[in-house]
């Protein structure tokens, strides 16, 4: 197995779903965190779908709708991101799901995995494996 530099470089976040599936499916390109997206990171990134729902999430209007016929997946690497930049939310971004307050991992070049890849999820940016970056990196990618 080759291991690529995109391939070292690449970090995944765990996300609770109904969010997981909203960024896999195009429709979310802002996550808020917390924490700022650490300097020297710039992508890929992985988005893992964790294994609990976030309860308020899945109460948020519309966000049924959106996923109706969306598989979703729990404990797995749903989807790629190529690029990702970070800011600090000011009244920005509320149309891609930004809050105030919140920093902003604003999303570029979002691809959703056809077969998703079983992961347990971790706290903060995390390494994971370098079989299943590989996998993830080898699907097909978006043209954004
Ligand atoms: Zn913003």
């Amino acid at each position: 197995m080759t291991i690529r530099r995109h391939e070292v470089l690449a970090r995944a976040l765990t996300v609770r779903q109904p969010w997981a599936a909203l960024i896999a499916a195009g429709l979310k390109p802002v996550e808020n965190r917390s924490w700022a997206l650490p300097a020297a990171f710039a992508g890929p990134l992985l988005i893992h779908a964790g294994t609990k729902d976030d309860r308020d999430g899945w109460a948020v209007p519309g966000v049924r709708e959106a996923l109706e016929g969306w598989p979703i997946r729990y404990g797995a690497i749903v989807a790629v991101v190529d690029r990702v930049t970070c800011h600090l939310g000011e009244g920005c971004c509320a149309d891609r799901w930004g809050e105030h307050g919140a920093w902003h991992w604003v999303l570029e070049g979002i691809t959703a995995l056809p077969e998703p890849i079983s992961a347990t999820g971790r706290l903060g940016l995390w390494r994971p494996e370098p079989e299943a970056v590989v996998a993830a990196l080898a699907a097909p990618q978006s043209a954004g």
